[in-house]
């Protein structure tokens, strides 16, 4: 069987539709996260729901006996990712899982990205626990940008510190599909994908996206770090969040999320998701 962790999420949800929509039996899927209700139309289709907290070992222990394979999506619940992460691995160690799918990040090992340490801890932490392992290391998701494109819908503008940096986002979907490929498809496993959409945009192509979908002018207008804080604070944004967001700006624009290696494109057998296409399709969900 497979086990898929924060099934609960967008991404795991996701993909175990992937996985269903390209033949795994339902019966061979265990979806497993805190929020156990949110699986119910899974259950209702055959697939093993189970409670999994990373913070108790017991959950990890009954969802991954017995299991094959286990997709670890990492939590969202940043700070604790590390130690949260290596409890699912010595779990996986403990039910003698063969093949373990990790989402990382951009060059986790070396990049500077603010969001990198975790990552970069527990892909060691699977390296050291022995277990064949896949690291698919996500670039950003389109997604994360609904916010900032349905602002620039509203005010005309969207405000960011990011200069000409590039995000070479892609749809949670295309990541989805991704991971149900290397757990399908054993000659993919063992190895490091960095995964991103085929094109890298810049926050131009963001706001002309946002035009393209408002039927109204919207611009970029870059500010300066300093400058960014001071607006984000005025939203009534908390400190640290103030911080992350302008750090993660300042990771845009030194060109961290920028690259393009195709990885993601050649394992969904097709182009991953334009810009404007993943966008009209998130604002379409909400
Ligand atoms: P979601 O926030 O939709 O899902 C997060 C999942 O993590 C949920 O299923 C949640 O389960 C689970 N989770 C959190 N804490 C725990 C815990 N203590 N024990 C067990 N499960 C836990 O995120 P997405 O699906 O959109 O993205 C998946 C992951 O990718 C994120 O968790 C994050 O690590 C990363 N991410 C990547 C981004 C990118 O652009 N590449 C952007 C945002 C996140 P439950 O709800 O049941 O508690």
């Amino acid at each position: 069987t497979i086990v898929v962790t924060g099934a609960t999420g967008h991404l795991g949800r996701l993909a175990l539709e992937a996985l269903l929509a390209r033949g795994v039996a339902p019966e061979q899927l265990v979806a497993g996260g805190r929020k156990v209700e949110k699986l119910a139309d899974f259950a209702d289709r055959g697939v093993r729901v189970v409670p999994i907290d990373f913070t108790v070992p017991e959950t990890l222990d009954a969802a991954f006996a017995g299991a094959e394979q286990v997709l670890l999506i990492s939590s969202s619940e940043v700070g604790q990712r590390a130690a949260q992460h290596a409890a699912a691995i010595d779990a996986a160690v403990r039910a003698g899982v063969s093949h373990l799918v990790y989402t990382s990040a951009p060059k986790a090992t070396t990049s500077p990205l603010i969001l990198a340490p975790e990552h970069k801890a527990t892909e060691e932490a699977i390296a050291a626990s022995g277990i064949q392992a896949t690291i698919l290391r996500n670039s950003w998701y389109t997604e994360n940008y609904l916010q900032a494109v349905q602002q620039g819908m509203q005010t005309g503008e969207i405000v960011a510190s990011v200069g000409d940096g590039r995000v070479a986002s892609a749809s949670r979907k295309d990541y989805a599909e991704a991971a149900a490929a290397v757990l399908i498809d054993p000659s993919l496993r063992g190895r490091v994908y960095e995964l991103s959409g085929d094109v890298a945009w810049n926050f131009e192509d963001l706001a002309a996206a946002a035009a393209e979908i408002a039927g109204r002018e919207v611009v970029y207008r870059d500010v300066s770090p300093e400058e960014h804080a001071a607006i984000l604070s005025g939203f009534g944004l908390d400190e640290g969040t103030v911080g992350f967001v302008v750090a993660l700006d300042q990771n845009i624009k030194a060109g961290l999320l920028a690259e393009t290696s195709g990885d993601l494109a050649r394992l969904i057998g097709r182009p991953t998701t334009p810009l404007l296409t993943g966008l009209r399709e998130a604002l379409a969900t909400v």
